[in-house]
C-alpha cells in the first residue's frame, strides 16, 4: 500500500495537502502535534470523499518521539510503504532579535528544521530501497528573502531550503525528488492575527492565497510525472517577490 505522510496534516495547509494526497490514491498518514479533535476532522475530510488513512501523533520537534512512534510505524507496517513525504510542520515566534529569547529560537529551529532531518532520514531508507519517493518541503518567503522580526523562521526555511537542494543531489539516481513550495500569506490560523486588508495591498493578486492553492503544487511535486524536477523551491505567493 502506497502511503503520503503529511506532517502538521490537522490544519491549514497540511489539511489541504492532506486531501490533495488521497484524491491521488494514497493512503495518508496525517501527523499532528496535539489538536486530535481538528486532525479528526482531517481523517473524516479524507473519509468523505473516498479516500484512506490513519492518525500519527508525534512532536516533530521532539526527535525520541520521531524515532519512536514513526520508528515503530515504519517497523510494523511492511507492507505500507511511505512514497511521498512532506514536511509541512511549522510555527512561527516573531521578535526582533535583539529580544529573541533563546526559547523562542531554539523551538523555531527545531520544530522547522531539525525536523526536516529527523523525519526525513527515517523515511529515506525505505525510499532508497524502493527507489522511487517524493520529499516536499514547506518552507517560505521568509525564507527566501528574510523578513524582520523573523530571524528564527527565516533561518530555519533557509536552512530547509539548503538542505532540499544538497539532498537532491544525494538522491537523484534513486528515483527520488526533492522539492520545496515557499507560500507567500495563505489564510490560516498561521497568519489569522495578520493585517489582512494592509498586507494585500503589497501582494500583486490582491488577496491571500488559499491552503488549496499550495496543495495543489504539492500534488503536482507529488506526480510521477515530476520526475525530472527536483531540488527546486517553488514559490505560491500571488506574484509577492523579493
Ligand atoms: P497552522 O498554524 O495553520 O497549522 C500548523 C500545523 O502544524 C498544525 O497541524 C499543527 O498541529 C502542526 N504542528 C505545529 N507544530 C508541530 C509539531 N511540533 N509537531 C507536529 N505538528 C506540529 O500553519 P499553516 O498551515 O499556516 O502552515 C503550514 C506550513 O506552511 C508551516 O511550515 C508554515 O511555516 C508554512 N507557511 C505558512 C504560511 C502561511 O501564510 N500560512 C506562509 C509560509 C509558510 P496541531 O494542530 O496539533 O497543533
Amino acid at each position: 500500500m502506497k502511503c503520503a505522510l503529511i506532517t502538521g496534516g490537522s490544519r491549514g495547509i497540511g489539511r489541504a495537502i492532506c486531501c490533495s494526497m488521497a484524491a491521488l490514491g494514497y493512503y495518508v498518514l496525517v501527523n499532528y502535534k496535539s489538536n486530535a479533535e481538528e486532525a479528526g476532522n482531517t481523517m473524516l475530510q479524507i473519509k468523505q470523499n473516498g479516500g484512506d488513512g490513519e492518525l500519527l501523533q508525534f512532536d516533530v520537534a521532539d526527535k525520541e518521539q520521531i524515532r519512536q512512534i514513526l520508528g515503530s510505524w515504519i517497523e510494523t507496517n511492511g507492507e505500507k510503504h511511505i512514497e511521498v513525504l512532506v514536511n509541512n510542520a511549522g510555527i512561527r515566534d516573531d521578535s526582533l532579535m535583539a529580544w529573541m529569547a533563546e526559547e523562542q529560537w531554539d523551538n523555531v529551529l527545531k520544530t522547522n528544521l531539525d525536523s526536516f532531518f529527523y523525519v526525513t532520514r527515517l523515511v529515506l531508507h525505505g525510499m532508497l530501497g524502493r527507489k522511487y519517493g517524493r520529499i516536499i518541503n514547506i518552507v517560505s518567503l521568509s525564507g527566501l528573502k528574510g523578513l524582520a522580526g523573523q530571524t528564527n523562521y527565516s533561518a530555519a526555511k533557509a536552512g530547509v531550503i539548503g538542505a532540499t537542494k544538497a539532498l537532491a543531489q544525494e538522491v537523484g539516481r534513486q528515483g527520488i525528488t526533492v522539492n520545496a513550495l515557499a507560500p507567500g500569506f495563505i489564510k490560516t490560523d498561521m497568519t489569522e492575527g495578520l493585517d489582512e486588508k494592509e498586507l494585500k495591498a503589497l501582494i500583486p493578486v490582491k488577496r491571500f492565497g488559499l491552503p488549496e492553492e499550495v496543495a495543489h503544487a504539492a500534488a503536482f511535486f507529488a506526480s510521477p510525472e515530476a520526475a525530472y524536477i527536483t531540488g527546486q523551491v517553488l514559490s505560491v505567493n500571488g506574484g509577492l517577490y523579493c
